[in-house]
């Protein structure tokens, strides 16, 4: 295995003191690749897993010509050159009932959404424009030929790949294999996180707080988003700024698990001893990313037995709690979609909206406001949550986006477009 700690240095644009968000992120996504492993399981336990293989369709879908709608099925060679169309009426099509019958010349039958389109016929007219007199079924003038129809294999070819791997799977997929009549899929592993939080002032819930000591947050709201991304956590807690407790912890996690995300323990006054616990253990660089909040990181992979043992990716992020959750939103959520096998690898959806507020900033680095998004005579507006400190996880809490003010931008004005990257998404 090539060095890790060289491939960075030799990398363009690397500058480990002010790393550029975007490049820090194209960096990591670059030396990682999918964990290996399948698994076979049912549709309904697919949700959210990566797919592991192609869906190659078994039939076509729709598996029949049917028709799109409630109607009248005719053939558009009966149709008058002008003016209205008088047709008879000689039966009917449901959906799952075909009418058995041929439709000859100037004939017609009532048509289902759904049901099978019987021989010769090519156009549908919908129901609500055709007038019906006893047996005689009369078609307006401007219906054309292919109208309303849906043809056997417009969806979905046999023998063609219905959905691709790396797809992480959605309800519209887990349909769509359904629709296939397919009832087990091959999915890839869920990748194996293990994580810790590091700090002497650190205190679990269920302790009372000592004087100096916060309660450890980072761990909840770690596993919150890794849970949610369909990881496997493994939950090491609170670990001392200890080097021996440290290296144990580490050693314990490169044994078991993809990745280690740890939180703290990087900034400027702990880095040192870390930095030398890290380099007897693996490969890490030490970041200071152009970016608030979040600017230090630890990236490497953590070997302790060798290079030639698994070991597992790590992620140190920093300590304080806004840090941590922006840092793991813009680093370490694609890492663990690309380890999962999901390709490609989108960023982030953003769009612009007026911001309400001015906002101070500097070129050079790329800020993350929490904001409230809401709408002011139908366009989209957003107003920062109060308090932007690192440390302040209301502000996480209050928002629903966030204000993306990317790395050149200079001070925001009240009523000036912004960038926002919306916090939720469909289910
Ligand atoms: P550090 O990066 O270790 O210097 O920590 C920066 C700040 O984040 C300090 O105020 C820490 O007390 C706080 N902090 C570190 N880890 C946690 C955690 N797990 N939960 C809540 N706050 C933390
Ligand atoms: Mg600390």
């Amino acid at each position: 295995m090539t060095s890790i700690l060289q491939t960075l240095s030799c990398a363009d644009n690397y500058d480990p003191n002010s790393l550029h968000v975007d490049r820090a992120r194209e960096l990591i996504l670059d030396l990682l690749s999918p964990v290996g492993g399948h698994e076979r399981i049912f549709v309904r336990q697919a949700l959210d897993r990566v797919l592991a293989d192609d869906v190659i369709s078994p039939i076509d879908v729709p598996s029949h010509d049917n028709s799109a709608m409630d109607g009248w099925a005719l053939r558009s060679c009966d149709l008058a050159a002008s003016g209205e169309t008088r047709l008879k009426n000689i039966g009917t099509a449901f959906a799952g009932r075909a009418f058995a019958g041929i439709v000859g010349a100037g004939e017609t039958v009532r048509i289902m959404t759904g049901a099978v389109l019987p021989p010769g016929v090519d156009c549908v007219a919908i129901q609500e424009v055709v007038r019906v007199e006893g047996d005689a079924v009369i078609i307006p003038p401007g219906q054309r030929r292919e109208q309303n129809p849906r043809r056997a294999g417009e969806d979905l070819q046999a023998g063609r790949p219905a959905i691709p791997a790396g797809k992480k799977l959605r309800p519209a997929e887990i349909g769509i294999i359904a629709s296939l009549g397919i009832g087990e899929v091959s999915v890839r592993r869920r990748v194996r996180v293990a994580l810790f939080s590091t700090g002497d002032e650190l205190c679990s819930i269920g302790t009372p707080l000592a004087e100096g000591a916060v309660y450890d947050s980072n761990r909840y709201t770690l596993w919150g988003m890794l849970t949610r991304l369909g990881c496997e956590v493994i939950d090491m807690g609170v670990v001392r700024d200890d080097p021996a407790a440290l290296e144990a912890a580490f050693r314990e996690a490169a044994g078991c698990a993809d990745a280690i995300i740890t939180s703290g323990g990087v900034s400027v006054g702990e880095a040192d001893f870390i930095k030398r616990l890290m380099a007897q253990l693996g490969e890490v660089a030490f970041w200071k990313i152009a970016m608030k909040p979040g600017r230090p990181m630890a990236f490497g992979r953590i070997q302790p037995d060798g290079p030639e043992r698994p070991g597992a990716w790590l992620f140190g992020l920093p300590g304080n709690p806004v840090a941590v959750m922006v840092t793991f939103y813009q680093f370490v959520l694609p890492a663990i979609l690309k380890l999962a096998g999901v390709a490609p690898v989108k960023p982030v959806p953003a769009f612009p909206a007026r911001c309400t507020e001015p906002m101070k900033k500097g070129p050079g680095r790329t800020e993350f406001q929490r904001g409230i998004l809401f709408q002011d005579n139908g366009e989209w507006c957003v107003r920062p949550t109060g308090a932007q400190g690192s440390g302040v996880l209301r502000s996480m809490a209050e928002a629903d986006c966030f204000i993306v003010l990317e790395h050149e931008r200079g001070t925001v004005g009240a009523g000036d477009t912004v960038t926002v990257q919306l916090m939720t998404g469909l289910v």
